[in-house]
Formats: C-alpha cells, structure tokens, sequence
C-alpha cells in the first residue's frame, strides 16, 4: 500500500521541489535559458552543458521525485516526451540476447518500441495487463514492464505480485504510471524498479507541452537512464521543464477534481442502454475495483466505453460541447476520441475514451447525457 505518513498530497504538491527561500528571489525560479554556463578550469559540474544538465530541470526533478517517492531517496530524470523516458529505461537496460515482457494492451506506440528492440537481438514477449497474465511469460526475462491502469483498455494488474515474481526471477521491473500520476499510485513503493511517464498527460495537465520522467532510487539504474539522456540527447527545453513545475502545484486540485468528474461519468454512463463496455476502475461494478482499490489511491480521470457502432461515437463526439474531440488525456478541459480511428488499438469501432477535466460535475455529466440522447439513432434533437 501506499504509505500516508507526513503531509497530505495537496501541501506536498504546492511546495515540490523549491529551493529554500531567497530573499529577494521567487519561490520557484524562473526558466534558465542556457546552452552552456560559465566554466572556467576543471569541467566539474552540477552545470557544464545544457544537455547534461540545467538547473530549472533539476527543481523539476527534485519535484517529482517528492511525489514519486514521499520521504525516500530518489533520483528522477526528466525527458522530453514520454517516449523518450520510456525508451531511456528499455534501451540503457536491455542488450542483445536479452528478453524483456510488455503488454500487448499497452500504450498504442509499444509496438513500434518493440520492432526497434527486435531489431537489435532483444526477444520480446507480450501478454494482456489483465489477470497479471504477464507472469506466465516472466521466466528468464530481464525486465518487465507494466502499465497499469492499461491505456485505453483500463485493465488493472497487481504491481506488487508482478514485482516479487520478476524479482525472484531475476528481472528488473517497470511501471508505466501515465494514468495514474504519483497521486494515484507510488510504483517505487509497491517495489518497482523503475516508475516512468509521460508528463505530457495529468501530470503537467494543461494540453500544451510535452515531458517525460523515469525516477528510480538505485542511483546505478539511474546513472543508466542519465546517460541514456546525454547520448540520445532527448532532453526537455526549459521552458517546458519550468511550466511543468508550475503546473504541479496545482497538481492534487486537478486530479481530485477530474477523478471525481470521471467517477460520475461513469455513473450516468452506466444506465445508458446505448452503453457497454464500460470500464472505469474506480466504479465499485468494474472488474479492476477490488484490486485497484487496494493498490491504487485514485482511481485517475479517464472512463472507456464503447457506443454500438462508429457513425453512432462520431455522432457522440460531435454533439459534446464541453468536451474537445482530441486525443491525449489528464488535461482540465476534458476530452473524448474514438480511438478505432488510429488503427493502433485493438478496440471496437464505437470504443470511446474520454479525459474528465476540472469542469463542474453537473455540467459535464449533463453535457454526456445530452450528446448521449443527440447521438441516438433517429434522434431529431440531433445538429
Ligand atoms: C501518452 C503516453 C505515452 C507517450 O508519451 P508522450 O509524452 O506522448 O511521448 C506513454 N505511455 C502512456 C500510457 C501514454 O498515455
């Protein structure tokens, strides 16, 4: 379990990652813009060279690794994109002859991750997040990775199982934790090697930037993922880096607001006829809730379901009002998109995934319930 000792996630989230008090100085301070610094003599750091390291980064990664890892050593290194967090701990881990275990139902560009591992001699092995159906393919295995909740499917493994078994085996473990942020759920805490995201969604929560992190507390897994970094180069502007920060002060109001918001979606959706496959782990109905009650602290703010038929999800899509047709999620304006239009996911053609922003309950509740009616088949209220 997640342990609740020390301050509450809202009075950690404000001050994570500032420094001690300037006078004189802001709180948090400003983005530094910088190729390289002020280096005379021996090249010894902490700032030699902007893609090594910048110090609006460091007050990042300080940030989250309080979030991450509450009253615990950790190291975090930020990224660029999700993507590339991800691909720092598959690609500094893992060498030829090696096997690694994903997900097959998994974040829709893995498979992509996975052509480019294949291409270098690494075995990889998938199997569905759902029944932490990834142990029958652990043996020998040198790392594990997991996301859970799963995105889109929303499936929930047991973090904890699946670590003490990759662990006996011998495997390194990851945890893709996009969907629940740090609030949600502490992967580190439940024995994971690795915790990684993309901050581009709920973590950073405004729609206008893309981040990355990998927090670890084995400070030679992190060197790994450090150096990872330097070579491929895929390091986060400042600016980005800056805004990131800001955001997470606001991060425990957001993810209250937009769990909550996804709860009660999940509830008026549940009594649409027009409605299946509803899947939201926090609705006590769904499969996910008994474990994801015991592993999870939030239940995060996306909700899945699929509409009878694709004309019936565009119709859907197209008469919210509140509710932006985009992809990506854990943004505080929500959004909804009928994945089967990417082509990645193995869903059905009506499959919704929809993002519950900060909007006020009432009106997002009523803003799906009307689309819902507008969609209907023959409807005459419809646009
Ligand atoms: C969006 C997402 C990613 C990729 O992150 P980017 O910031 O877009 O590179 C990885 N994993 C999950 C679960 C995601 O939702």
């Amino acid at each position: 379990m997640n342990s609740t000792e020390g301050p509450g996630d809202g009075t950690r989230a404000v001050r994570a990652g500032l420094p001690e008090p300037v006078k004189y100085e802001p709180t948090l301070p400003g983005p530094v813009f910088a190729a390289h610094f002020h280096l005379p003599g021996e090249p010894t750091g902490p700032y030699t060279y902007g893609r090594d390291s910048n110090p609006t980064w460091t007050h990042l990664e300080r940030a989250i690794g309080e979030l991450e890892s509450p009253g615990r050593p950790v190291e975090t290194v930020t990224f660029a994109s999700g993507m590339a967090a991800i691909s720092a701990v598959l690609f500094s881990q893992l060498r030829t002859g090696d096997a690694v275990v994903l997900p097959n139902d998994g974040y829709q560009a893995l498979p992509l991750v996975r052509e480019q591992l294949e291409a270098y001699g690494i075995e990889v092995r998938t199997a569905p997040t759902r029944d932490d159906a990834q142990l029958s393919v652990l043996e020998g295995a040198r790392l594990l990775w997991i996301e859970t909740p799963s995105n889109p499917g929303l499936d929930v493994c047991d973090i904890q199982r699946l670590v003490e078994a990759a662990h006996q085996t011998g495997a390194l473990v990851a945890v893709d934790n996009t969907l629940a942020t740090p609030l949600g759920q502490r992967p580190l805490e439940l024995g994971a090697d690795f915790a990684v995201a993309s901050d581009t969604k709920g973590l950073t929560g405004h729609g206008d930037l893309l981040l990355g992190h990998v927090s670890c507390r084995d400070s030679v897994l992190a060197e790994g993922v450090r150096r990872w970094r330097k070579v491929v180069g895929a390091i986060p502007g400042p600016m980005e880096a800056w805004l990131a920060h800001r955001s997470l002060a606001t991060l425990q109001l957001r993810i209250e607001r937009s769990c909550a918001n996804a709860l009660a979606l999940a509830q008026a959706l549940d009594d649409r006829g027009e409605v299946s496959g509803l899947r939201y782990p926090g609705l006590p109905t769904d499969p996910s809730y008994p474990l994801a009650t015991r592993q999870m602290k939030r239940f995060g703010g996306i909700v899945s379901f699929v509409l009878p038929d694709r004309a019936h999800a565009e119709r859907f899509l197209d008469a919210l009002r509140l509710v932006d047709d985009a992809t990506s999620f854990g943004g505080v304006r929500s959004t909804a998109e009928r994945r089967g239009r990417w082509g990645g996911d193995a869903v059905p053609e009506g499959f919704i995934r929809l993002s519950a922003g900060a909007e006020d309950t009432e009106d997002l509740v009523a803003d799906a319930l009307r689309a819902l009616d507008e969609a209907l088949p023959g409807s005459t209220t419809a646009s």
